[in-house]
């Protein structure tokens, strides 16, 4: 894997998006929100990887940036400003894991650093509240866009994207 001194041609989150799909992708059910189904949706893949686990209806229960790099700071600032000012968002929010190989049952280079991940879960946030009015973080179903909207809504896409309709 990337190396020090390894040459890689493709780019970094080229690299972790199979493994991070082969692992983590699957079926599971919505945490905290509904009684469908969630499965990992890939976010973004320029730049830093961020993958969501998103239900069927959109809700977000957690996002994951990977990277060899520390990445606490980028989900800090996608978190951030996906959440709004009325988000409370803080940094202690978002908890750091260092994944390697031998912890993912590669058996080659057990020790070397398969990716760092800095990870977000909406029920961490301390707005904790059962109001079904409250809001809370989706992904659209049409751009992928993150949006804000109250949990009880059965709206699936962006504000942008249903005007195209
Ligand atoms: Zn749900
Ligand atoms: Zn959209």
């Amino acid at each position: 894997m990337a190396r020090a001194g390894g040459r890689s041609v493709k780019s970094e989150s080229a690299v972790l998006k199979p493994i991070v799909l082969e692992r983590f992708g699957g079926e599971r059910k919505c945490n905290g929100h509904c009684d469908q189904q969630a499965s990992l949706r890939v976010m973004q893949e320029d730049g830093e990887l961020v993958t969501a686990i998103v239900c069927a209806r959109g809700y977000v229960s957690r996002v994951m940036v990977y990277g060899l790099r520390d990445n606490g700071s980028a989900m800090s600032s996608l978190i951030g400003s996906a959440l709004g000012p009325e988000g409370d968002f803080k940094d202690e929010d978002v908890r750091t894991a260092t994944r390697y190989a031998w912890d993912m049952g590669m058996e080659d280079n057990a020790r070397d650093i398969v990716f760092k991940v800095a990870y977000w879960a909406q029920n961490y946030r301390r707005t904790k509240t059962s109001a079904t009015d409250r809001n809370g973080l989706f992904a659209c179903s049409q751009c992928n866009a993150f949006f804000i909207q109250p949990v009880s809504s059965l709206i699936t896409v962006c504000s942008a994207c249903s005007k195209k309709r």
